[in-house]
């Protein structure tokens, strides 16, 4: 056993520095010859490597999908990711051009109250779907799309019937607007009125059905 060996590689210059007083407390076995060789780290082995780039990796990795997650995480990671769909086909969707407009957010998954509210009766709700999205029976959609031979305005003689027409220029309708203006400032919304906040605004929806149906337009 005399002048046996014992190397021990390291990198710790902590574990090469204490070594040596361990010899000394083990004179016991003098015999014992203890080599304590001191090594530059692992930089350059293949192995160690490796393992440090899949160390780092698993750093940047989703958790494994045996992890618990809560269903009301679940559902609500679940309506992030159809909201961002849903927006993105929405922006490049050829339809629904007159509602993009009027309303530049994407359709929502909590409706303005105008298809839900029972204080505006559903034919009412109707027409202010179509007036929002485009196609209704205003003379210039209906001109538009080949159903009549003229797009004027009945009540009035203007060119062109359009919602905007309808809304906010019509001379015809002049005195059925005064309520929307009077809604329109309680609302916060001041000046001339707009297309988009009479369709758009759930605080005007009263309002614009009582115009739209005091018209008679669309009776
Ligand atoms: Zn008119």
């Amino acid at each position: 056993m005399h002048g046996l060996a014992l190397e021990v590689p390291t990198d710790s210059t902590a574990q090469y520095a204490t070594t040596p007083s361990f010899a000394k407390r083990s004179p016991s076995r003098p015999h014992l010859a203890i080599l304590n060789l001191w090594t530059p780290a692992h930089i350059g082995t293949a192995g160690n490597e490796l393992a440090d780039a899949a160390a780092k990796e698993a750093t940047t990795l989703l958790p494994h999908p045996s992890t618990f997650v809560s269903l009301t995480t679940t559902r609500r990671l679940v309506h992030l990711q159809v909201l961002s769909e849903w927006e993105a086909a929405w922006k490049r969707s050829k339809t629904g051009r007159a509602l993009r407009q009027i309303d530049k957010s994407p359709p929502s998954l909590n409706p303005i109250p105008l298809y839900s509210s029972l204080t505006v009766a559903r034919k009412t709700s109707s027409i202010i779907s179509q007036l929002r999205t485009g196609p209704s029976h205003l003379h210039a959609s209906r001109f538009k799309s080949g159903f009549i031979a003229s797009s004027a305005c009945d009540a009035c003689g203007a060119a062109y019937e359009t919602r905007a027409h309808f809304l906010l220029e019509c001379p015809s309708w002049e005195p059925l607007r005064r309520p929307l203006h009077s809604v329109a400032k309680d609302a916060g919304l001041f000046g001339p009125l707009h297309v988009s906040p009479l369709l758009c605004e759930p605080k005007l929806l009263r309002a614009i059905a009582g115009f739209v149906e005091a018209t008679g337009r669309f009776s």
